[in-house]
């Protein structure tokens, strides 16, 4: 888990570091979800489906979501720069 933890990318919003955390349902099974330990972000979109069960897919969609909205800033940092050359 901790290892886990280890391969999450920071927080596309603030930069800070992401925490795993792990809850018990009613059902005695595992819940995992991410969160920002910088600005409280997380992504508990998939709370109730078997995402929430796998830590796995839970940590790929955090970093998947990072890797996004990083390309997306970074080309309107280029068109800006663009602008005013
Ligand atoms: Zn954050």
């Amino acid at each position: 888990m901790k290892e886990l933890e280890e391969s999450l990318l920071p927080c596309p919003f603030c930069g800070g570091k992401p925490k795993i955390w792990n809850e018990t349902d009613s059902f005695n099974r595992e819940l995992y979800y991410i969160q920002c330990q910088g600005c409280g972000l997380s992504f508990n979109d998939s709370w109730g489906t078997y995402e929430a069960y796998n830590i796995e897919k839970e940590a790929e969609k955090w970093n998947t979501r990072y890797d996004y909205k990083i390309e997306k800033i970074q080309k309107i940092i280029e068109r800006s720069k663009s602008c005013t050359e």
